[in-house]
């Protein structure tokens, strides 16, 4: 059978169901197609694939309604960070007291946020959700696209949206030119018990390999750990015992938390930048992974992705409320230039920050050591990478801006 929708998003995942939630007061009929059906229950052992999320974010959620299901489901704010070099005096603290913020963050489970959104989404009379179903074929029309799924059901959509992450096949079916390079490192994600508790402080390390980061879940010893380090170490660190392992890890940290122990399965994710030439071409536009993904040192890449979404939904909503045809390039270009500019800015910053922590030079760790005790002594600069590190700065959706229900 053929529906016909005005927008067709293919991928549920974090960005896409939020960008359907995102059109929650508006008559547009939207389709979310996503191949894999989440486990809704969730064992007592959080997911691997965790999200710092940002405040922009929680903004987000909040407008959209979904963050009491991720409160409710599971969720660990963090109030305080540090940051530090190994074997240097390099080092920075943030405080959320102090920055007169209620936290810095929260620590959430992928999948959490994923099923907080589908339970919004479900809610919503304008959504169609084929959920489990894979596009198959696309072709784009004048006026319209066509898409077949693996269902046999069709569809028509004005415009068709890829967020169906890094490997985009929305991309890859409109032959969009990708620009990509190799991090050089693969990132190991784990859940870690550590003798010492965490006491809600979200913790980096920058070692000659990599950076090292110890996120604070709910439990007072529980962190998830994403360990960034060459790829053929990392492929050596998932392969080996939980003994060697644990004993790599501890030293890694510097023992900061005394023993660790990682408990359940280790993954390692090799680390890639891509960004799209076009983030919209005629009928189609990209959000989200499939647009483009960074380097998770700094904790950005889902941020990133729900800002996409909550820009979209705006300049769709205007042009639909304008009567203008929601699905042309021309139409998508204020969206386009709006979203390149911001993700090119943290493209930019994540290689700087890579650049600037790699290898074990001695003149370049004393710069980073100066630097870094410049920062954290400075009037005003702290607050300033914190606020960024927030996403409260930069051109913001109105989704994204304070919300009703926030806390500040
Ligand atoms: C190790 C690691 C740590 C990270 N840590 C953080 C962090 O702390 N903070 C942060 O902000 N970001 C972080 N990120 C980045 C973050 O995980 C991604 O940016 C985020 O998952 C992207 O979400 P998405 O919805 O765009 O894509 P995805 O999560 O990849 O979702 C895409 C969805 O599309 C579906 N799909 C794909 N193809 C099709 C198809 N043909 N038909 C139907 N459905 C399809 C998939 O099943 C999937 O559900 C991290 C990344 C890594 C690798």
């Amino acid at each position: 059978m053929m529906q016909s929708v005005d927008i067709a998003i293919v991928g549920g995942g974090m960005v896409g169901l939020a960008l359907a939630a995102a059109f929650k007061d508006t008559e547009l009929r939207v389709a979310v197609i996503e191949s894999r059906e989440p486990e809704t229950e969730l064992a007592d052992l959080p997911d691997v694939r965790v999200s710092a999320l940002s405040r922009s974010s929680e903004n987000i959620l909040r407008n959209l309604g979904a963050w009491q299901g991720i409160e409710s489901r599971r969720c660990a704010p963090y109030s305080a960070m540090e940051v530090w070099e190994q074997d240097s005096f390099a080092r920075i603290e943030f405080d959320a007291k102090k920055l007169a913020q209620p936290d810095l963050g929260h620590i959430v489970e992928n999948r959490v946020i994923q099923l907080a959104l589908l339970d919004q989404v479900k809610q919503q009379s304008n959504v169609l959700l084929f959920m489990p179903a894979k596009c198959q074929s696309m072709a784009i029309g004048e006026s319209e696209a066509w898409l077949t799924l693996d269902n046999g059901q069709s569809l028509t959509a004005k415009l068709v949206v890829g967020a169906d992450g890094a490997n985009s096949w929305v991309r890859k079916q409109q032959d969009i030119p990708l620009t990509h390079w190799d991090y050089g490192h693969s990132a190991i994600v784990a859940n870690v018990w550590t003798a010492e508790a965490h006491q809600k402080v979200a913790r980096q390390t920058f070692t000659p390999q990599g950076p090292l980061a110890f996120l604070p879940m709910g439990e007072s010893n529980m962190s998830s750990i994403v360990w960034s380090t060459e790829p053929n170490r990392a492929d050596k660190l998932v392969a080996m015992s939980d003994v060697e392992f644990n004993k790599a890890l501890t030293a890694e940290f510097d023992a900061r938390l005394g023993l660790c122990e990682v408990v359940g399965q280790r993954f390692a994710f090799p680390l890639k930048m891509r960004y799209a030439r076009d983030f919209a071409v005629e009928r189609v536009a990209l959000v989200g992974d499939a647009a483009h993904t960074i380097h998770p040192l700094a904790g950005q890449g889902v941020n990133l992705g729900l800002l996409d979404a909550a820009g979209l939904a705006q300049e769709v909503t205007a042009l639909w409320q304008q009567g203008e045809d929601i699905g042309t390039k021309r139409n998508l270009r204020g969206y386009e230039r709006w979203r390149k500019a911001e993700a090119a800015k943290m493209i930019a910053a994540m290689q700087g920050f890579k650049d600037l922590f790699s290898g074990g030079n001695p003149a370049k760790k004393l710069i980073r050591g100066i630097g870094m005790t410049m920062v954290g002594q400075l009037p005003g600069a702290k607050d300033e990478i914190m606020k960024r590190a927030l996403g409260l700065k930069g051109d913001l959706p109105i989704l994204a801006q304070r919300s009703k229900s926030s806390v500040i």
